[in-house]
């Protein structure tokens, strides 16, 4: 088995260490930060707050325990969760609120008996989401879609087949405003496009078997916190052998012939013949490649949205708030047509409440939250962050303060604020875009950069900004795909 060098310790490259150096190989990963985790770190604020800086929404943690169970580990004995019920708080601009209960007939109870619409249309379109995801998943998510054996196999011809049958053809939004006569109930199902960092009036209706993984498979927290999965897969890592060098940046993967040799980074050059980067494929090819020649057209694919992310110790309980509240805008369409075409902040805004405290006491001191307010923004294309982070804020402030009844800027005790550049300058991530390229494309799918180079023999890639995308459950699958790809 070759030596692999990991270039990046995010939750991908967390996983591929681990999966590699289970699998013999003597693994290196080179963190330009000073720890693990990538998007996935987390921090504390004076005062006694703990906070998960990025991901909080948990789907498929049979994703995680895979890489326990490939290690003949007991996943229990790394890494517990929980799963939720309910999954999200949702406040609607009307003033109408309802919880999105884990159980599909529950869901659709609490829809009838607080929207009036029918039980039976939200059943039938989970029902549905669930045959999506079954007759798709395994052809579009677990194996690397560019190696010919995939793309022109039966399965892939019997998945992409199937979708108008399942009503998959045209937008997200199409799909469900056909679905759905509510409006709000049609917001809250364009929402899952966010998942992902995109627009459901572009997205492709593929994207509504998103729901399908947190009322049919479940949404999940993690004991402590979703850092808990960073922890747990550094901790295996660790005990397969696998070395960490953090504050040492890659600065060049070294090529003779067409063949990886190694890495040079401040400190020494190395030899590895072959290399995963973890780092987002666009500085990837830029920064350390940039004599080789990049493949323009996937790294021009537009990007997903960013966010700004406002960390507040809260001096008071809220009993209405759970894990996940939201509260939506009044027009969902001009909300995301100020962030894909007029790359800014609309004037009514969306807002996502995590509170971990719900869930994790101990990460705010008694009788107070940790809230992790987060606001979809485009991704940074040179604007001003300052002005649009103040607009945002108070927007905010205004929408929490009236849903809730409570002026909330008083209650702030800590601060901490993360904008697109800063995500970008903290993890290398592409204009901070949280999940590399957008899925605003019916194509992109097929768009993304493969999980291997094409013209470089023993280069690899995993994380959000590569096949199958981004997210905590597609970065695991990217990692195990790049594990069985080397081999
Ligand atoms: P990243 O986390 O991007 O880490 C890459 C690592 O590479 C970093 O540690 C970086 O320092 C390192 N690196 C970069 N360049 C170099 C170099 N030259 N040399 C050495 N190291 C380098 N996902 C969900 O599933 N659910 C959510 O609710 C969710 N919400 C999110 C909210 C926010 C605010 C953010 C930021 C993201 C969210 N995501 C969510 C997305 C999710 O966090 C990412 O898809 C995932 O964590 C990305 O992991 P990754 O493996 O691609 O690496």
């Amino acid at each position: 088995r070759q030596p692999v060098a990991v270039i990046g310790a995010g939750v991908a490259g967390l996983a591929a260490a681990a999966r590699l150096a289970v699998a013999g190989h003597a693994v290196t990963v080179f963190e330009a930060g000073p720890s693990f985790g990538g998007k996935m770190h987390q921090f504390e604020l004076p005062g006694g707050y703990r906070f998960d800086a990025g991901p909080s929404l948990f789907t498929l943690p049979q994703l995680v325990d895979d890489v326990f169970r490939l290690a003949h580990r007991a996943p229990a004995d790394y890494f517990r969760y929980e799963r939720l019920d309910p999954i999200t708080n949702y406040f609607f601009a009307d003033g109408t609120r309802l919880a999105a209960w884990a159980e599909a007939g529950q869901f659709a109870a609490e829809v009838e008996e607080k929207l009036g619409a029918p039980a039976a249309a939200v059943t039938q379109f989970l029902a549905r989401s669930g045959r999506a995801y079954d007759a798709t998943a395994g052809t579009f998510l677990h194996k690397s879609l560019h190696k010919a054996g995939t793309y022109f196999s039966p399965e892939t011809l019997k998945a992409v087949g199937a979708l108008p049958a399942l009503g998959l053809l045209g937008t997200m939004h199409q799909r469900h405003a056909k679905a759905f006569a509510d409006p709000r109930l049609v917001q809250l199902f364009d929402r899952y496009a966010t998942y992902n960092g995109s627009d459901p009036y572009q997205a492709p209706a593929t994207l509504s078997m998103i729901p399908h993984l947190e009322h049919g498979i479940g949404a999940f927290y993690p004991v402590g916190g979703i850092y808990a999965i960073a922890e747990s897969l550094h901790r295996l890592a660790e005990e397969f052998g696998v070395k960490f060098r953090f504050n040492e940046p890659v600065e060049e993967i070294l090529v003779a012939d067409k063949h990886v040799t190694g890495l040079r980074t401040a400190q020494d050059v190395y030899d590895f013949g072959q290399v995963v980067s973890n780092m987002d494929v666009v500085p990837t090819y830029r920064r350390l490649l940039p004599t080789q020649p990049a493949p323009e057209r996937t790294l021009a694919q537009p990007r997903s949205s960013s966010a700004l992310i406002f960390y507040w110790g809260i001096a008071r309980e809220f009993p209405e708030l759970d894990l996940h509240n939201i509260f939506f805008s009044s027009d969902y369409q001009q909300e995301f047509k100020a962030i894909f075409e007029g790359k800014t902040v609309g004037d009514d805004v969306t807002v996502y409440v995590n509170v971990t405290s719900k869930k994790t006491p101990a990460d705010a001191p008694a009788g107070h939250e940790n809230w992790f307010v987060m606001v979809n923004v485009p991704h940074d294309e040179g604007q001003d962050w300052d002005a649009l982070t103040q607009k945002t804020r108070r927007l905010v402030l205004t929408r929490l303060s009236g849903a809730l009844g409570v002026a909330i800027e008083p209650l702030i005790k800590a601060e901490k604020i993360w904008t697109p550049p800063g995500i970008a300058a903290d993890t290398s991530s592409f204009g901070g875009a949280l999940y590399g390229s957008s899925s605003n494309n019916p194509l992109a799918a097929f768009l993304r950069h493969p999980n291997f180079s094409g013209r470089l023999s023993g280069l690899y890639f995993c994380g959000g900004s590569v096949h199958p995308g981004g997210g905590i459950p597609l970065c695991l699958l990217s990692a195990k795909i790049v594990a069985e790809l080397i081999g």
